[in-house]
């Protein structure tokens, strides 16, 4: 094969505003502090904007939608399927992101759960909400907070998905924000797409499910992400973030796509798969970032410096010498590796 490819997708976890509890958010983002939470949506008026950012450059977005079994339940999908299904006309993708959280009445919060029947129930409820109202089978996926277990993996391959994007290789993380949430392992899991194990999803195996990781940096997540970890449930971090985006710091080594890090990250995380590409022939580049980033909670109008991002980041890719670019969704991508029968050399 003389052409070598490098298929880049970018990948939303769309859902209600960030929690208040995020810094920056206190006052804007959604209460999860009480049961029934206040769920607020104010980005959603944006929504067109930032498709617009992509649509206009003619790159597809995989929309992967809340739905969980409390507290957000099916209110995504009841509130916006116009606007999905109208994305789902334009070219776009709309799979599923599904959030594990219990209400704990001794805390006074909801949680992230790890308990795997719940995570289980929550999954498959959700797979079921999300066919009722929508019409058709998700076959992407993220994980809220990029978690994953053998059991939900096993959900999804049961399901018929084609392929799910949560894992961030050679990441490790026990809880942010005072361990509520973000509670997963993918520390030994391949750097290129995989089928997993059904007994590990962290390794190949025979799932028909593709792992396609979110692109990552090959380095020790260093002491720098380690301390915002620690301090990531103080509102103060907030005003740490122009400084970190002056000195161009971020704690991510992998390709998130985010107003509050600095964007220095972003052209190694593509010169690294663009190297790749010419290497191997293909390559698969992957980013995600939160729709909700496209409002400004400071002043409820619309995030300039993450307009700016996506549109630097496709700007670069587009001036990639030696490949041929393709910007796909999730399920395109999977499509590709399957039939790619150069793809021994990703292992
Ligand atoms: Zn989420």
């Amino acid at each position: 094969m003389d052409s070598k490819e490098l298929y880049v997708g970018f990948v939303s976890d769309t859902e209600d505003n960030h929690p208040n509890y995020v810094p920056g958010w206190v006052g804007f983002g959604s209460d999860y502090n009480k049961n029934p939470p206040t769920l607020r949506w104010s980005w959603t008026q944006y929504w067109s904007d930032l498709s617009n950012c992509f649509n206009k450059n003619d790159v597809p977005v995989t929309w992967l939608i809340r739905v969980d079994d409390g507290p957000v339940y099916d209110q995504m999908l009841i509130q916006n399927k116009e606007k999905i299904l109208e994305l789902r006309s334009l070219g776009d993708e709309i799979g599923i992101h599904v959030h594990t959280w219990l209400w704990n009445s001794n805390l006074s919060k909801w949680i992230q759960t790890k308990n795997p029947d719940d995570e289980v129930r929550i999954v498959k409820k959700s797979i079921k909400m999300f066919k009722k109202h929508l019409g058709f089978n998700p076959a992407s996926a993220r994980m809220g907070w990029n978690t994953m277990s053998n059991e939900i993996m096993r959900i999804f391959n049961a399901n018929g998905f084609k392929v799910d994007a949560s894992a961030i290789p050679g990441t490790l993380s026990q809880g942010k924000f005072s361990k509520r949430d973000n509670i997963y392992d993918w520390s030994k899991t391949p750097y290129n797409p995989y089928h997993p194990s059904f007994t590990d999803y962290q390794a190949e195996g025979d799932m028909k499910i593709l792992e396609i990781p979110l692109s990552t940096l090959k380095k020790k997540s260093g002491n720098f992400a380690k301390l915002v970890n620690k301090l990531s449930s103080f509102p103060s971090l907030s005003y740490f973030l122009p400084i970190a985006r002056f000195f161009n710091l971020t704690p991510h080594h992998h390709f998130y796509i985010s107003p509050y890090w600095s964007s220095s990250q972003y052209d190694k995380i593509i010169d690294t798969y663009h190297k790749q590409a010419i290497k191997n022939g293909l390559a698969f580049l992957v980013g995600y970032f939160h729709g909700c980033d496209i409002l400004n909670p400071l002043n409820s109008k619309l995030n300039l410096i993450f307009q700016e991002h996506i549109q630097k980041i496709i700007n670069k890719i587009n001036s990639l010498n030696g490949v041929e670019v393709k910007f796909a969704t999730l399920c395109q991508m999977a499509d590709k590796y399957v039939n790619h029968d150069l793809n021994k050399n990703f292992r």
